[in-house]
């Protein structure tokens, strides 16, 4: 397990639930599209209608799950969850859209893996809040319309771009989480500290969010981490020099990198002179799936600058070298 990945660990899931925020004033940062979901909510609440659909995206860890369930509480309204390859059927998700409560959010992560033959359904679901069912086969086989409670989709996906398009037409509002700045994550790694009921110094605070690579979930983890070193090695207060240590053993560094982002930039300056090199060829040199590189390892490299994407392949930039006080090749 990877510590600063933005995905969750199997055993994270209900520690994570303690730390959501319910509320928008509650969720940090995201200003933009906070400041829009207010107005929408606001607007939706005067006229006693449901919300527009909503579809959320951006990496993992930024809070989309969060983000649909306070969406739910400011609505007053029910949420219900599940997500793409949950639902393997058209039936599936029939069964889902039936149960619903007038008002309710039904929350779909992951949507862009949802099967053709259920977005199918959805369409009808969304746009008219209701179902087409056939009954019977063959010859006598005929269609029939069945009304749904009004519901909001809140949809959230790690990749637009794999949305189909029909299914991104039929979301009214679309919104896009960004990486979070240093003040932010700190701000957050403060509040947990406080549902965690344990004292951190506030430049611990600041170094944990320096090292979770823009992600409120990766600053969580770490200060868990973090944690478990003060409680073993001190009196369980977060000490600046205790965060240090700890940070130091966990192998993250000042800038949240780990090992994989090591081989990986350093493959590129050693084999390839810093670039351009394809992606597929450095999947075959550093021993992981080209996908993998693309979805997981390359976005946060590519946000800080370190990783660019140019036709002729990628490049590292002069911040690697500096990084790894490497010297800069010369032409
Ligand atoms: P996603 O669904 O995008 O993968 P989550 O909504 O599950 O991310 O968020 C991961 C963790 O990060 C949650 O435990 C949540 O408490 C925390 N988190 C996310 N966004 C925020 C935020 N804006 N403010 C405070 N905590 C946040």
């Amino acid at each position: 397990e990877r510590i600063v990945s933005g995905e969750a660990d199997i055993d994270e899931s209900s520690l994570e639930q303690s730390l959501r925020p319910q509320t928008l004033k509650q969720y940090i940062g995201q200003d933009k599209v906070k400041a829009n979901m207010e107005v929408f909510i606001e607007a939706a609440k005067m006229r006693q209608e449901t919300l527009d659909h909503v579809l959320l995206y951006g990496p993992p860890g930024l809070g989309k799950t969060t983000l649909a369930t306070i969406i739910a509480n400011e609505m007053g309204v029910n949420i219900r969850t599940t997500s793409g390859p949950a639902i393997e059927r058209p039936g599936d998700l029939a069964a889902v859209l039936t149960a619903l409560e007038p008002g309710d959010v039904l929350f779909i992560d992951e949507i862009h893996r949802l099967h053709r033959s259920v977005e199918e359904v959805l369409y009808p679901a969304m746009e008219d809040f209701c179902l087409d069912i056939v009954i019977g086969k063959g010859e006598t086989a005929r269609s029939v319309r069945l009304d749904l409670p009004p519901f909001t989709l809140v949809g959230a996906t790690t990749r637009a771009g794999s949305l189909s398009a029909p299914l991104r037409d039929r979301f009214g509002v679309l919104s896009r989480l960004e990486y979070y700045n240093e003040a932010q994550l700190t701000d957050i790694v403060e509040r947990t500290a406080e549902i965690l009921d344990v004292a951190i110094e506030p430049n611990a605070a600041i170094e944990v969010a320096r090292r979770s690579r823009g992600t409120p979930r990766i600053a969580n983890r770490l200060l868990r981490r973090v944690r478990d070193f003060a409680q073993v090695r001190g009196n369980g207060e977060i000490t600046n020099t205790l965060c240090s240590e700890a940070l130091e053993l966990l192998q993250v560094d000042s800038l949240g990198l780990d090992h994989i982002d090591h081989k990986l930039l350093k493959g590129i300056i050693e084999k390839f002179r810093g670039g351009p090199v394809g992606l597929e060829t450095i999947a075959a040199t550093i021993g992981e799936e080209a996908h993998t590189i693309e979805d997981v390892y390359e976005p946060y490299l590519l946000q800080i600058g370190f990783l660019q994407r140019t036709p002729r392949g990628r490049i590292v930039t002069e911040l690697v070298y500096n990084h790894f006080h490497m010297e800069i090749p010369k032409e």
